[in-house]
């Protein structure tokens, strides 16, 4: 999708940290880190957010979740992660194109908003 943030990183036209690439997925350290792990898993075909996810192919979807699984496991997270996908106005979602936050590193908030 034409300017499209997060697409042009998958399409390589903007740098991006890789830490995961399958089929379906394109994973890479969030520019403004949260937690010492921050990572953003995104679908490489576009769909604006996750209430929109059955606009992509069923095993696009299950290979988005499984790679959240994947990557924590490759970034040694094995006390526990936290994952976030916000969703339109309401939960500050700031990039229209469904990505999943895998935070990590340290304990999380216990509130979680
Ligand atoms: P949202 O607010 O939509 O849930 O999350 C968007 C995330 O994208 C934010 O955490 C923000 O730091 C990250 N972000 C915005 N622009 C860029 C960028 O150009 N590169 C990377 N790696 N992350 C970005
Ligand atoms: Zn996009």
């Amino acid at each position: 999708m034409e300017n499209c943030l997060f697409c042009k990183i998958i399409a390589g036209d903007i740098p991006s940290a890789k830490v995961y690439e399958d089929e379906f997925c394109y994973a890479f350290r969030d520019i403004n880190p949260q937690a010492p792990t921050h990572i953003l898993v995104v679908p490489k075909t576009h769909v604006p957010d996750i209430a929109h996810i059955s606009g992509l192919p069923a095993d696009a979807q299950t290979a988005l979740l499984a790679a959240i699984g994947k990557i924590a496991a490759q970034e040694g997270l094995e006390n526990g992660f936290r994952v976030v996908s916000n969703c339109g106005p309401d939960a500050c979602q700031s990039v229209p194109h469904l990505h999943f936050h895998i935070l990590g590193g340290r304990a999380m908030a216990d509130k979680m908003a």
